[in-house]
């Protein structure tokens, strides 16, 4: 077979993240070329004796040329192997799918799931599923009748995230890939709460599966404390801390249309009273509540994606040093801070300096009470840093 299928002969020096576990192939590595693989094709890497490494997608049109699905040589890729990967994937996620007060999850997370670019996410009846490569686009549509067989899934969408298809040359899609539609938000649930998700517009794919479990960890500090839940998007953080028993929440998002949403949620499970929504830059709405003396027990920072790339990792850990520093301000006597980074460029070890960088400003000693990160359902891919992006730290000030 080897001799027949297209294939990348690669250079030498690009070989060593591929050979630490890593799975992309960046253009400046590939040597040649051989044959004709058209985009998502599988193709045989090589190195430059023509000794094999490993299986890959091909994606001509990217930085990213290749990204590795198997480094074992005798791997069959014939029609429909990719639900062999799906169906290990939904196996990791057993005690999700049947848990009756979980009604959400990440059924496959892209490269960490050994399957790059495809992400699929399960909101009760309905999925989203987002196709950031080439391969991944090749095999959507089976993915999504996949779903509705073996999930009696009902109505699969899909999104993009705006920026990486583009740089795989691919169009924008923002499409039903099955079912009829147009449908309201889902109602979805977690923790046993009641969340309505708008798949299409929302945020993400609608609702930020990733914090799921951070946000049962952080509610169980809530109790008898007055939250200040800043980036709060749809009301997650809030709807579970109120529930543990918080005295009362302030939510502040940027987004009209998230506290809009919030509201909502808020008020499907009984608990908008406790609830004050401010629409405003939290940076903005941190300083003017520093000023005005206002303090609160628990303090939830849960800002967007300020460095995508370790490029940006610098500007953006003055802001997060920023936010951390008027939030530790903010916190009454004992009081505790949950703070958090999605940004896959600013790693762990680098978050919690930032931190601390934050208390030795406000003149405070911290504990750490927990180290947070990403659920069993983002799963993380060692050799892959990229794959790791959220942090978080629970801290009280000493
Ligand atoms: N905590 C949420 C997810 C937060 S995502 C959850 O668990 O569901 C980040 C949120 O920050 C988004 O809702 C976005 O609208 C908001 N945001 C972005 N920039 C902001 C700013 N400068 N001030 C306040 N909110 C902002």
């Amino acid at each position: 077979m080897a001799g027949t299928v297209p294939g990348l002969i690669l250079k030498g020096p690009g070989l060593r993240p591929l050979t630490r576990g890593h799975l992309w192939v960046y253009s400046g590595a590939v040597a040649r070329v051989a044959g004709r693989p058209g985009p998502g094709q599988v193709v045989r890497l090589a190195d430059k004796a023509n000794q094999f490494l490993a299986w890959a997608w091909y994606s001509p049109e990217s930085r990213i040329r290749a990204r590795v699905l198997s480094r074992r040589p005798e791997e069959e890729f014939g029609e429909g192997w990719w639900a062999g990967r799906l169906d290990r994937a939904r196996a990791g996620r057993q005690a999700l799918e049947e848990d009756p007060g979980t009604g959400a999850f990440r059924l496959c997370n892209a490269e960490a799931d050994g399957l790059p670019g495809l992400t699929v996410d399960i909101y009760g009846r309905a999925a989203v599923i987002q196709a950031l490569t080439a391969g991944a686009e090749g095999i959507k549509d089976q993915v999504a009748l996949w779903l509705k067989e073996r999930m009696g899934v009902e109505l699969v969408y899909e999104r993009d995230d705006g920026q990486a298809r583009r740089l795989e040359g691919l169009p924008r899609s923002r499409v039903l890939l099955l079912g009829t539609g147009p449908r309201g938000p889902e109602t979805i649930t977690e923790a046993g709460l009641k969340f309505q998700v708008d798949l299409v517009e929302g945020q993400k794919t609608g609702w930020y599966l990733d914090q799921r479990v951070n946000r049962r960890l952080v509610a169980a500090q809530a109790k008898g404390r007055r939250v200040l839940d800043c980036f709060s998007y749809s009301g997650g953080f809030s709807a579970l801390a109120l529930q543990a028993g918080a005295l009362s929440s302030t939510l502040v998002d940027s987004s009209a249309r998230a506290l809009k949403e919030a509201k909502t949620n808020l008020e499907l499970n009984g608990l908008a009273e406790k609830a004050s929504l401010v629409q405003g830059n939290a940076f903005e709405v941190l300083r003017q509540y520093r000023d005005a003396g206002r303090r609160f027990g628990l303090i939830i920072l849960d800002p967007p994606k300020l460095a995508p790339t370790r490029a940006q990792a610098s500007k953006a850990g003055r802001a997060y040093k920023d936010i951390n520093l008027l939030a530790l301000k903010l916190l009454e006597p004992g009081g505790v801070l949950a703070t958090f980074s999605c940004s896959a460029g600013v790693e762990p070890g680098f978050f919690q300096e930032i931190v601390h960088w934050a208390a030795l400003d406000a003149g405070l000693g911290l504990q750490i009470l927990a180290r947070l990160t990403q659920p069993e359902d983002h799963p993380i891919l060692l050799g892959m840093p990229e794959t790791e992006y959220l942090k978080g730290l629970i801290c009280r000030p000493v």
